[in-house]
């Protein structure tokens, strides 16, 4: 591997990693030599994906809680060592009509999409600061800046994360943090198990679409080591669409 891009002895948490695209990133930087921290709510599932991981120590909590965040980061960081590298991966998808999309389900959307990016990364990025360097990858969306039916909110936080990821690199790139998004394209896990078999959507990404397909999950580890490694080491406050051309064609 080029040297630049090597991540050997540092250490990394990628939040929602039990499953999905988390696990695939956890994987792809484990390969290029971090230290792994696995994170989500279930522990059972955290101990299923440590299995997957090589070396990898697991760390649940909850991201939508600022408290719960803090603590968690702060416990480990004094007990196993720096956290170097963060991916705020841990997202939500709910979907329904506008007119009729629940309260709950909105703000639960807001506390665990972008909320997390903050508890999550302000709790890391202090220790960060206080080293004077750090790597934060925030994952954003195709939807950020595309609109489709029924996923609005979810559409909302996630051109929050590409705003807040800007905010990050601003207020923290002089403290030596480089902060960035990925903004993934159609990526076929859990998430969006409901499109999996809708005609109309497979239908406008066939035809529609550059790539005329789903992505792949280890199709986004390429561009979440460099933006880990020093390989990015002027990228900051970088929005990198992963997407198959699907945002070339807005
Ligand atoms: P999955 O539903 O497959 O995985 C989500 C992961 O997040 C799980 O590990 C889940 O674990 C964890 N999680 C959810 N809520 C919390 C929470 N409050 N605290 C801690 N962990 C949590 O989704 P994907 O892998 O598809 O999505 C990952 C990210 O990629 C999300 O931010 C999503 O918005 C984004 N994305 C996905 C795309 C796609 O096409 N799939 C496209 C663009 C962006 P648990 O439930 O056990 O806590």
């Amino acid at each position: 591997m080029n040297m630049m891009f090597d991540l050997t002895g540092r250490r990394a948490l990628v939040t929602g990693s039990s499953q999905g695209i988390g696990l695939a990133l956890a994987r792809g930087l484990a390969e290029a030599g971090a230290q792994v921290i696995l994170n989500g709510r279930d522990r059972a599932k955290l101990v299923d994906a440590q299995t997957q991981v090589q070396g990898a120590e697991i760390l649940p909590f909850d991201v939508s809680d600022h408290a719960a965040s803090r603590a968690a980061i702060d416990d480990h960081e004094a007990k196993q060592g720096p956290i170097e590298i963060l991916v705020n991966n841990a997202g939500i998808q709910h979907r329904a009509p506008l007119e009729e999309f629940p309260a709950e389900a909105f703000d639960r959307l807001l506390r665990t999409n972008i909320g997390s990016i903050f508890n999550v990364g302000q709790a890391c990025a202090r220790h960060m600061i206080a080293r004077g360097r750090g790597r934060i990858i925030n994952i954003a969306s195709v939807n950020a800046l595309l609109a489709r039916t029924s996923i609005a909110p979810y559409t909302a936080t996630k051109g929050a994360v590409a705003n807040l990821t800007k905010g990050m690199a601003t207020d923290w790139a002089r403290h030596g943090l480089n902060c960035n998004a990925i903004a993934p394209g159609y990526i076929r896990t859990a998430l969006n198990e409901a499109l999996w078999s809708d005609p109309a959507f497979n239908d406008w990404l066939q035809k529609r679409t550059p790539a005329g397909r789903w992505g792949k999950a280890e199709e986004l580890v390429g561009a979440c080591v460099f933006l880990a490694s020093d390989a990015s080491s002027f990228v900051n406050g970088h929005v990198l669409y992963v997407d198959g051309g699907v945002t070339a064609c807005l």
